[in-house]
């Protein structure tokens, strides 16, 4: 049934009927459909820039929470590579010297690696910058790996044809604990002649008794190294390796004995020039005293070696 509209004439005081063409309706109709849409979208808008959905906040708090990760990550890479230049210092400066090899070319660890492209599509947040960063750095770390792993493989074949050499090196520590460097390698001031002298091994501080253990194989010498050392013993290993070690309460071997690495030599005392009871222990090479600490590598791990570095490093006074 069609509705009828009525319109009030003051004039007449009277209602008339108001007739209502359909094309006035449809406009009427597309007006008030299109007022509608224009408020609906306006919604929208503010809706979609001002006020985060639940999704959004959703999205929102896992991307911190993966930022926070890409962090941490990143911060372990870092650790990996300060542990892996660590291997490295120790392989190109004891390890492949002892052998008689050169270090590993720098550019054999840290080749010039092509920019990586992979995630250049990603946004340029702080999050993604993070990532891009850290998965340089994981691939740098996995090119110094493999290097070091070939260095070690070329290192391995080396012991395998010089066993006699290796059994010949001071490889290990004279006292199975090493209780104190109470003094390291180089110039140090001397107890009994008041004056700075080159010191010319380490003194490690023990109680008097203590054993003292052959560091390679080799024979006693029958030489004698010298008054002011006491009761010792002076050890020709052969490749141009000697050791010596001084100041001993009693000698536990006679010049002329094989001795095996590991043997009873002796034990701690404080014969000869020295203040106070301890082992004071020389390698030398080629007749020339070298840091014996370096020597120090097949019983002890990285933690031990550098407290070991930094014990001789500091103290300089010398027990004799
Ligand atoms: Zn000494």
């Amino acid at each position: 049934m069609a509705k009828s509209f009525y319109h009030f004439n003051p004039k007449t005081l009277t209602y008339e009927k108001v007739k209502i063409s359909f094309k006035h309706l449809f406009k009427r109709v597309v007006w008030v459909f299109a007022s509608g849409v224009a408020f609906a979208l306006v919604f929208v808008w503010i809706g979609f820039y001002f006020v985060d959905s639940p999704k959004v906040k959703l999205l929102e708090r896992e991307n911190n929470e993966l930022k926070t990760e890409v962090e941490y990550l990143d911060g372990r890479i870092d650790l990996m590579s300060e542990v892996l230049a660590d291997i490295e210092d120790r392989d190109d400066n004891i390890y492949r010297s002892v052998f008689e090899t050169d270090p590993v070319p720098r550019e054999e660890r840290y080749p010039l690696i092509a920019e990586d492209t992979r995630f250049d599509s990603l946004s340029r947040s702080d999050a993604n910058k993070l990532l891009k960063s850290a998965n340089k750095k994981a691939d740098q770390l996995m090119v110094r790996l493999a290097a070091q792993s070939r260095s070690l493989d070329t290192l391995a074949r080396l012991a395998g044809s010089k066993a006699d050499m290796l059994a010949a090196i001071p490889a290990i520590r004279p006292l199975k604990n090493m209780y104190t460097i109470t003094s390291g390698f180089g110039k140090r001031y001397h107890p009994v002649l008041k004056t700075l002298r080159n010191h010319t091994g380490v003194d490690i501080a023990a109680p008097k008794g203590t054993p003292i253990y052959a560091t390679a194989d080799g024979i006693v010498s029958r030489e004698n190294p010298g008054s002011g050392y006491g009761t010792c013993v002076l050890i020709n290993h052969g490749y141009s390796y000697q050791t010596l070690y001084a100041h001993m309460s009693k000698a536990a071997v006679r010049p002329g004995q094989k001795v095996k690495r590991g043997q009873l030599v002796g034990y701690v005392g404080s014969t000869g020039m020295s203040s106070g009871s301890h082992l004071h222990y020389e390698v030398l090479k080629n007749g020339q005293h070298v840091n014996p600490i370096y020597y120090f590598f097949i019983d002890i791990t990285p933690e031990e070696y550098n407290s070991l570095l930094e014990s001789s490093k500091k103290i300089n006074q010398a027990l004799s």
